[in-house]
């Protein structure tokens, strides 16, 4: 089974990815992770990377390729995955589909996890992230349990929670001018191979779950 999850940025793509991860045992692939790691391990990738991510540009296609192609490769992806974050544009979704990793499966699902740009606003200006474990809070409703002078602290591993710099409100804004622009010939790409499925993300994410596993167990 290899799914994709589409949408903008705080639609609940990776709270839905590690829901199936657990649920199904297929690797959740979030570029943004593997980006994020990087840079803070220090690695040229990262370097490059870090220069776009943190004006909330896309980083450029190839870099994003080298490091999909490298991840496919690993043991663990024998029997699937969940794709979260990519493909972003049209020229990825292409590349993902011509790629031979793909023919493999029968089950090519992507879902469009669909909220209006308001609530995307409102969910990441209030989302704290882990720097060190890649844990994703919400002041709104999922709020960490540890708060110390105005500061919150990771539920998993205790580390101090931060925002993370692509969230803040202007490149929040600049994030969905590009999710806008780059968004639609890709879903018009895989509508016309009858494999594009829309949800609703503005419910639970035990809601949004559900309609997930409906849309894969037909
Ligand atoms: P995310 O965690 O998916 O919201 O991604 C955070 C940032 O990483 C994005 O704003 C981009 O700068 C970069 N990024 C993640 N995935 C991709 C991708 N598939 N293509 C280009 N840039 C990406």
């Amino acid at each position: 089974m290899l799914i994709v999850l589409l949408g903008p940025p705080g639609a609940g793509k990776g709270t839905q990815a590690k829901l199936m991860k657990e649920k199904f045992h297929i690797p959740h692939i979030s570029t943004g992770d593997i980006l994020r790691d990087a840079i803070k391990s220090h690695t040229k990738l990262g370097q490059e990377a870090n220069t776009f991510m943190h004006k909330g540009q896309l980083v450029p296609d190839d870099i994003v390729f080298g490091l999909i192609r490298h991840r496919l490769a690993e043991p663990d992806c024998k029997n699937g995955l969940v794709f979260d974050g990519f493909p972003r544009n049209l020229k990825q979704a292409k590349m993902l589909m011509n790629l031979e990793y793909i023919s493999d499966f029968v089950n090519f699902i992507a879902i469009l996890i669909d909220i209006a740009d308001d609530e995307v606003v409102r969910r990441l200006s209030n989302r704290r992230y882990c720097p060190n474990c890649n844990s994703i809070f919400n002041l709104i409703y999922k709020i960490p349990q540890k708060m110390e002078n105005g500061l919150y602290f990771c539920d998993n591993c205790g580390t101090e929670l931060v925002i993370r710099n692509d969230d803040k409100v202007e490149t929040i804004k600049n994030r969905l001018k590009i999710y806008h622009n780059s968004v639609k010939p890709m879903l018009d790409f895989f509508k016309k191979l009858s494999v594009l499925h829309i949800v609703n993300g503005v419910t639970s994410h035990s809601e949004v779950f559900n309609k997930i596993l409906k849309i894969i167990s037909n």
